[in-house]
């Protein structure tokens, strides 16, 4: 018999008053995988990742992770289950350097937070230069967070999401206000950790070009509904993608499944590259 899948969403619904925010959605997710959901703004994205991480209680359905039903449950149980999600660090601790903010959450994971706390300078900093180096930012290590480009506090954010050690890690739009190169660097050093760590990743990304190029398979959700999922060649070719979520048939011009930087992708009177900014 196969392993339950890392993620098994069925039936999930949740409403807002009069408004049906999610409706109905199913959807798997295995380990090594890394899964987009695509939509509109409104489309229920946040409201979906939020029943899942526990912030929201889903009025219907059920969210089994490795097959145990965690829909309802609170959201601090849910991640010391292993559901991890990106925080931003650099509201909270631009003062603290790069390393410390690692060692942090590495102490964090372990509860040793508030007894050791005085001693933190010193407790995993090996483990936390160790994260550092697979997200690339060993260099970075003792700079104060508050002097990092953008792009790198966003790697910042993902190193400490790691110190978790999240079997399922959640990403509400993380690449919000990088630019375009740096939102192929972050997702593709996500992919890569994906694949090395046997992780299983749900992202949500505004530029069709970045989900394209690194997905592995891509969910389309249109007010509440999942209308698609499949492989990225898969939804390029979805008919009913291309009308309900691009309006007129054009996700990619031509209909080539090209991967490389400079496909892009327009929507009917939006900005290139952009489906729902
Ligand atoms: P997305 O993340 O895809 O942009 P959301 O999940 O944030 O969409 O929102 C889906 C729908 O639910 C929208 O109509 C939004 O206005 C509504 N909604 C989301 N959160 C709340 C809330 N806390 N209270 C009331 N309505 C909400
Ligand atoms: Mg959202």
């Amino acid at each position: 018999m196969n392993a339950p899948a890392l993620l098994s969403v069925q039936g999930l619904r949740k409403s807002f008053g009069g408004v049906q925010a999610v409706d109905d959605v199913g959807f798997e997710l295995r380990r090594g995988e890394l899964l987009a959901m695509i939509g509109p703004n409104g489309a229920g994205k946040s409201t979906c990742f939020n029943m899942i991480n526990g912030q929201l209680a889903p009025d219907a359905g059920r969210v089994l992770l490795h097959g145990t039903d965690i829909a309802g449950r609170k959201p601090r149980e849910i991640w010391r289950m292993g559901v991890g999600r990106t925080f931003q660090v650099a509201a909270t601790y631009g003062s603290m350097t790069v390393v410390e903010n690692v060692q942090m959450a590495l102490l964090s994971h372990r509860r040793e937070l508030f007894r050791f706390w005085p001693r933190a300078a010193a407790m995993h900093r090996d483990e936390a230069l160790g994260l550092l180096a697979q997200v690339g930012l060993a260099d970075r290590a003792d700079d104060p967070c508050s002097t990092l480009a953008y792009g790198d506090i966003k790697t910042v954010e993902l190193a400490v999401a790691l110190a978790n050690a999240p079997k399922l890690l959640l990403m509400d739009e993380p690449t919000a206000g990088m630019a375009p190169r740096e939102r192929n660097a972050l997702m593709a050093l996500t992919r890569r950790l994906v694949k090395e760590m046997e992780i299983g990743v749900l992202f949500t990304e505004h530029s069709m070009d970045v989900v394209f190029a690194h997905a592995d398979r891509i969910m389309v959700l249109a007010r509440g509904q999942l209308i698609a999922q499949g492989t990225p060649e898969a939804i390029r070719a979805d008919a009913r993608v291309a009308e309900v979520y691009f309006g007129s048939g054009k996700l990619v011009q031509g209909g080539q499944a090209s991967r490389g930087p400079g496909a892009e992708t327009r929507a009917p009177g939006g900005e290139a590259g952009t489906a729902n900014g």
